[in-house]
This record gives C-alpha cells, sequence and structure tokens, in this order.
C-alpha cells in the first residue's frame, strides 16, 4: 500500500524515515548514549505535552499507563469514573480490576459529561480521583477537558486522571495550564509512531499520594520512574529501537508545531463533516453530537441496509484503510481516523472513494 491511504484511529500510518530510524544499532540501556537519546526526547515530550514536568517513557501500551494513574492516583478512596464508550469504560474496569471502589458515571455511548454536573457530583467530597477519556475513540465525541479540569482543580481530594491517547498531538492539552493530575497518551496515535510506548505525566499531588501508596506493584510505579528520568534513564530495559523513532517524529513535530499540528487536525475533522454533511441525503450522519467532535477520528452513522463491515471491506478493496464502528457500534458505523502524519489532501481523495463505496 502506498503512502497516506492508512486512516486507521490507531495504530496510525509511520512515516517511513521514522520506522527506518528503529534500525540503529543496538546500545545498551546504561550509559551515556541511552542518557543522551532520553535527555533529548524529554525535551522534545515536554513540547507536545506542554509542560515543564518530566515525561514519563513507559514500555507498555497506553493501557499501561491508564493502571498506572490508578495505582498511583488512588488508594482506599473512591473512583468516579466518567464513561461514555469502550475505551472510558475501560479506565473503569481497570480501576476496578485494581480492587479500587468505583462509582461508573455512565452517559449513553456518543454523548459527553458537563463540567456542571460533575462539580455537582464531586461538591459530595467523596472522591479521589475521576477518570475521564478525552477523545473517546470509540465513539469519536470529544469531552471538554479544559471545562473538566477546571472543576477538578476546585476539588481539593480529587485527582483527575486524563486518557488522552487520541487526543494529545491531535488536539489541544495544556498539560501545566489546565493542572492536570495524570495525562497519558500512546506512541500508535496521533503521534504517529508504531504501537509500544506511552507517555505520561504527573502532578506533585498525585506523586506525593503515590509516595505513601502500598500495593503498586513494580513495573508502573511511577516514584523509581521519575527517579530513573531525573538520570535519563528507565527503572528497566526500554525499547530501543522505538526511542530511535521516537526522537526523529519529535523533530518533525517539533518542526511542523504543536499548534499547527492541533489546527491540521481540527481541518481533518472540519473536511469530514463538510463530506459528511454532502452524503446527508444518502442518510449519513456524524455519530457525536456539534461542538463535542474529535478532531482525531469521526465516527460515522451509516443508513439502513448499509453495513459497516461492507464499507470499511469496499474500501479495502480500493486500497485504503479505515475503521471499523467500535464494539456494539461495529455494524452501523464506521470511523475514520484522520490523526498522526495525514493531511486535508489525502483525506479528500480518500472521501471521494469513500462516497462511490457507499452509493
Ligand atoms: C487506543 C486507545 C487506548 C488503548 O491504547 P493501547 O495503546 O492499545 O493500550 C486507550 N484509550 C483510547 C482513547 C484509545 O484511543
Amino acid at each position: 500500500m502506498s503512502i497516506g491511504r492508512f486512516f486507521l484511529p490507531g495504530p496510525t500510518e509511520v512515516d517511513p524515515e521514522v520506522l527506518a530510524a528503529q534500525a540503529h544499532p543496538m546500545i545498551g540501556h546504561r550509559g551515556s548514549a541511552i542518557q543522551d537519546l532520553i535527555a533529548e526526547i524529554e525535551v522534545g515530550l515536554k513540547q507536545v505535552f506542554l509542560t515543564e514536568r518530566p515525561v514519563i517513557i513507559s514500555t507498555s501500551s497506553a493501557t499501561g499507563l491508564m493502571e498506572a494513574g490508578i495505582r498511583n492516583g488512588v488508594g482506599d478512596g473512591k473512583v468516579l469514573s466518567l464513561v461514555n464508550g469502550a475505551f472510558s469504560k475501560r479506565f473503569a474496569d481497570i480501576a476496578i480490576a485494581c480492587g479500587r471502589t468505583v462509582d461508573v458515571w455512565e452517559v449513553p455511548w456518543g454523548e459527553y459529561h458537563t463540567p456542571a454536573e460533575l462539580s455537582e457530583r464531586l461538591a459530595s467530597g467523596a472522591y479521589d480521583a475521576v477518570t475521564v477519556t478525552h477523545s473517546e475513540t470509540s465513539t469519536g465525541v470529544l469531552q471538554d477537558l479544559e471545562g473538566l479540569a477546571d472543576v477538578a482543580a476546585g476539588n481539593e481530594r480529587a485527582l483527575l486522571l486524563v486518557d488522552s491517547v487520541s487526543g494529545i498531538c491531535g488536539t489541544e492539552v495544556r498539560t501545566d495550564e489546565w493542572l492536570l493530575d495524570w495525562v497519558l497518551t500512546g506512541s500508535q496515535k496521533a503521534m504517529a509512531l508504531p504501537p509500544g510506548l506511552s507517555f505520561g505525566v504527573a502532578s506533585d499531588a498525585l506523586l506525593e499520594r503515590s509516595a505513601v501508596l502500598a500495593g503498586k506493584g513494580v513495573y508502573f510505579d511511577l516514584v523509581p520512574l521519575i527517579r530513573s528520568l531525573e538520570a535519563s534513564q528507565t527503572p528497566a530495559t526500554p525499547a530501543i529501537p522505538l526511542l530511535y523513532a521516537l526522537r526523529l517524529q519529535l523533530e518533525r513535530i517539533i518542526a511542523e508545531g504543536i499548534e499547527a499540528r492541533w489546527k491540521r487536525h481540527t481541518a481533518m475533522r472540519e473536511r469530514t463533516l463538510e463530506w459528511v454533511a454532502e452524503m446527508s441525503g444518502l442518510g449519513l450522519a456524524p455519530f457525536a453530537p456539534e461542538g463535542h467532535r474529535s478532531p482525531t477520528v469521526t465516527c460515522i452513522s451509516l443508513p439502513e441496509g448499509v453495513g459497516g463491515p461492507t464499507v470499511v471491506a469496499g474500501m479495502k478493496e480500493r486500497d485504503w484503510v479505515i475503521g471499523s464502528g467500535y464494539g456494539k457500534l461495529k455494524g452501523t458505523t464506521i470511523r475514520i481516523g484522520h490523526m498522526g502524519d495525514r493531511t486535508v489532501d489525502e483525506l479528500n481523495l480518500l472521501l471521494d472513494d469513500l462516497e462511490e463505496v457507499i452509493r
């Protein structure tokens, strides 16, 4: 398949030069070579997260750092989990699996949570942490993270744990300014890297809590992860080839500019929505409500009689990869992952073919 035709909502297409950067001769995971590499990477990651804090580099998929947020950020207290799709449900399930007490605040798939209602729910003072998925990749819904974070910041006790796996690098996230307590992403979404790494930033409040928590396990204990980072190392052997790809991709991201990258993603969303509107006569509609549509992924409801898997297969015949609907939405929706290094021009070519396939 040629470049620019892979629009899966993760993993996303990786630039051939970035892929090739992995084929670097192996180095040891202790010593100055890796320390120089990690130090350089940290500078770039801080610009992506808009933070002055250390950015944890985990050799795991993003789910690992979701679990890290729970293990380090919640003790005996209760968790309020905002659920509006498959990934936000996963966050709640992880908290339950880690033995935490969880109140699930569920709205139907495709909807979102309002800061005003979060404020009411937190007023009881009952919660130690809130989990939220910023960009719900299963439905294409973007939560008002800034608004929710503002409410959480006004609550003494509750830490806000944010899954921004399909948000970071594709839509506005200001880690320090928004006072996020834990925000994480994975390498294979809007960062357009191969899967296998994930990144997270913790607040002082979360680290203070983590320092006195027992039963955190070993691999996702943030205290040693941060301590190692201070010496530009990781506690265990990292995925060294991926770090070379990351270093190059961060150079490319910073050359574009993080805000320019957000804008490019917004332009791809707008073009997709414009196309869906043009196709409304055929019964197509955006699944997410207006004002809450993610810049990185659009979930499109199909007319009755047009099956999601048929459309995905039809596109595959034309050498395009798009996402099928997620879970219970598999039959009735498709998803276009317009994230990473993709462009509006490439998207236009895709939409031309998609129109023919649907007709
Ligand atoms: C992809 C994704 C995840 C899971 O990431 P893995 O790297 O597969 O663990 C979690 N949350 C969201 C919103 C995602 O898009």
